[in-house]
């Protein structure tokens, strides 16, 4: 019988030709150099959502490969995780241009797939990076007032964090950051 990591492998690689087929934001498409659908472990107890992808990610067709991504893995580090213990992936799948953020409609396109994702992973957390990808799940919360807490809603929990990229070079928010993260192995103990 197959693992459920190699099912849930290959029901992720059905979705992401799933994407495919149905055109998503052929606009963004047309744009980008190919879709970054998501990376790390199926199995993962972890999930984290970022916003889009960015010129490294569009080049690489990998999610958080740039300096947002390497900040990232040093706090992933910071709590013993690697990215093979983690799935990755972001509301958008497509780079929008000029990195500009993701409008309405794109991040509405996406979110159905985002939602079959989690289906699949069926993860304990849901870590989401930054304002776009709290408030396509928790559309009433500001980032500003509840990043670090964790929030249960319809059988999942949700950890909003600020985005690594926001934080990068800004020092309160970067060990705001560093903070919240630590209290994610508790957070999961507690599950
Ligand atoms: N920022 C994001 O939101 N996602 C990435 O994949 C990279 C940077």
């Amino acid at each position: 019988m197959a693992s459920s990591n190699s099912k849930k492998q290959k029901e992720l690689e059905d979705l992401k030709a799933k994407v495919l087929a149905d055109k998503v934001c052929p606009d963004l498409a047309k744009q980008a150099t190919q879709l970054v659908f998501g990376d790390g472990n199926p199995d993962a107890d972890i999930v984290f959502i970022g916003e889009a992808p960015g010129k490294n990610e569009d080049l690489k067709g990998l999610p958080f490969v740039g300096a947002a991504g390497k900040f990232l893995d040093e706090m992933l580090a910071m709590i013993g995780l690697k990215r093979s213990d983690i799935y990755i992936t972001n509301i958008v799948k497509y780079r929008p241009p000029s990195n500009r953020d993701p409008l309405p409609e794109e991040k509405s396109a996406f979110l159905p797939y985002l939602q079959f994702q989690l289906d699949i992973i069926q993860p304990k957390v849901v870590v989401t990076l930054g304002r776009h990808s709290l408030n396509c799940f928790l559309p009433d919360l500001q980032i500003s007032k509840v990043h670090g807490q964790p929030k249960r809603y319809k059988g999942l929990v949700y950890l909003p964090l600020f985005h690594p990229a926001a934080a990068l070079y800004n020092g309160g928010m970067r060990q705001t950051l560093i903070d919240d993260f630590a209290k994610i192995p508790t957070i999961i103990e507690l599950i």
